[in-house]
């Protein structure tokens, strides 16, 4: 029996894929746990029971008990209910409550948020004594569970959960949980001494949930090692650099990886033709022909497509792509993007699509088999972010064989390796700062390869699908985290 066999981990966070994703989170969230499972830990996801979980997925649940909990400062109580479902062996409890969750969508802006995640916070440490369930890591994901830590070593520290130890990690620190001192303080009934600069004060007037997490967890994680890094940093810190200079001591860097089940080029049923290694350079032919008809494109398969899945925000360097578009157009390329986001960026690619008919698409959804489709069929993903804490499109480009462009930054920089010409290694192509001609330079680069040297070409393609992107390496990695922590008492 491993060392880790008994290992008892609850994941709290605001989303998970199947029930709820809106981005990378709601993956790793998935991935993890049964990552973890298989090296034989016992895991629960907390999550919130949102109106708009798919109804067969709560056709599945079972009603596991609900109780009363106060949680403002004037004492008031709210209903909290647990519904449980089981999934390949990883057990969610979602937390119940249709005040703060009936809304349909998991996020609706910060003044209903964060009384949102203030309840969820407490309520996922009050349903685990409730459950009599009592981990020995609580991983926390994201400033919405970022109060976990806090609330774990003050009003629940004397409770049978306050032995467990916990974990937050940082999927993107752009977003933290921001409000008045006020606002904070009443939702969460916390005492005054921790509205104090080292927990949750940030100026005279505002309070920082995920600064508060990070003062008290007793690890902080971050998606990448060189994310870990940068956010030390006044560019990347995102106003908490010096917080977390404050506590690096606690901080590491350990790199996402996919779920290589769902993920799987070779059984997607999402695909018009599905293909292993053996047969990925004919196929993938295929599959653009199929997009290409699809989107109405020129079909020809001998075309360069640069595929673009991404959340249409300034973090995803869109200004680049915007700044040289036209420039990256040329009789032998096509360009399809699949997003939804900022309307400055869908209005920019539905007006590039309307003047290269044919050569452009943008299809501007979230549209899961689409994404596959583009995953699939495309020779090169764009992914030139001007921030980017682990990046997951860039590692399921690879694994089905579409070569990476991304900007050296964060798990990017960490998990593509720059093609180099001499050598001929390398997984795809890069370029460090932040400049649009840089990144037309990175694609010029790419196109060469593709119509000048296709035999090379094609070899980086299978050196990418063989490429290690599971998260294998990285749960052994956590494991080594929450061993360093020791098991509840
Ligand atoms: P982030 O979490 O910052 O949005 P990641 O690269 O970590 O970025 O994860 C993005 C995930 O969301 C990937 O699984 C990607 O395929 C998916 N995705 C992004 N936009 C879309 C879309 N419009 N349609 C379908 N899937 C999308």
């Amino acid at each position: 029996m491993s060392v880790n066999a008994q290992r008892k981990i609850a994941f709290v966070g605001s989303e998970s894929y199947p029930f709820v994703k809106t981005g990378g989170l709601g993956d790793v969230m998935y991935a993890l746990p049964r990552a973890l499972i298989r090296q034989g830990c016992e895991v629960r996801v907390l999550m919130p029971y949102y109106n708009c979980i798919p109804q067969k997925f709560k056709d599945k649940m079972n009603f596991r008990g609900s109780f009363m909990m106060d949680l403002c400062q004037d004492g008031r109580a709210f209903f909290v209910g647990i519904m449980e479902t089981e999934l390949d062996g990883v057990i969610y409890d979602f937390i119940e409550n249709r005040e703060f969750f009936d809304w349909g969508n998991p996020y609706t802006g910060l003044w209903e948020d964060i009384p949102k995640f203030c309840f969820f916070s407490k309520a996922a440490l009050a349903a685990l004594n409730f459950l009599e369930w009592v981990p020995d890591i609580i991983h926390c994901h994201d400033w919405q569970a970022a109060l976990v830590p806090v609330y774990l070593r003050t009003r629940f520290a004397p409770t049978p959960v306050g032995s467990a130890r916990s974990i937050l990690t940082i999927h993107n620190l752009r977003f933290q949980g921001i409000c008045s001192i006020g606002h904070l303080k009443y939702w969460t009934g916390l005492p005054d001494y921790l509205f104090d600069y080292p927990v949750f004060k940030q100026n005279d007037d505002e309070a920082n949930m995920f600064k508060g997490g990070l003062a008290y967890a007793d690890r902080v994680t971050t998606v990448s090692a060189t994310y870990a890094q940068e956010i030390q940093t006044t560019f990347y810190g995102e106003g908490l650099d010096g917080h977390l200079r404050y506590h690096k001591d606690k901080l590491h860097g350990i790199v996402n990886g996919i779920d290589v089940d769902i993920w799987n080029s070779e059984t997607d049923e999402l695909l018009p033709a599905p293909y292993s290694a053996a047969d990925a350079l004919e196929k993938k032919a295929q599959n653009k022909l199929a997009l290409q008809e699809k989107l109405g494109l020129d079909e020809d398969p001998g075309k360069f497509m640069l595929g673009l899945v991404s959340r249409l925000t300034d973090q995803k360097g869109l200004d680049l792509v915007n700044a040289v578009f036209e420039e990256l157009l040329d009789e032998n390329t096509q360009v399809v993007i699949l997003g939804t986001g900022d309307p400055r960026y869908e209005g920019a690619f539905r007006y590039y699509e309307s003047q290269n008919k044919g050569s452009v698409c943008a299809y501007i959804q979230y549209n899961e088999a689409l994404a596959h489709q583009i995953y699939a069929s495309s020779d090169a993903l764009m992914v030139p972010s001007l921030f980017e804490p682990c990046g997951l499109t860039q590692l399921i480009a690879m694994r089905y064989g579409t070569i990476p462009i991304v900007r050296e930054t964060g798990g990017l920089k960490d998990t593509v390796a720059p093609y180099n010409e001499v050598t001929d290694e390398g997984n795809g192509f890069t370029f460090d700062r932040y400049e649009a001609d840089l990144l037309l330079d990175a694609v010029r680069r790419a196109k060469a390869l593709y119509l000048e040297n296709r035999e090379r070409w094609n070899e980086m393609v299978l050196r990418d699908m063989a490429k290690d992107v599971s998260w294998e390496k990285s749960a052994e990695e956590y494991l080594a985290l929450y061993d360093e922590l020791g098991t509840a008492n």
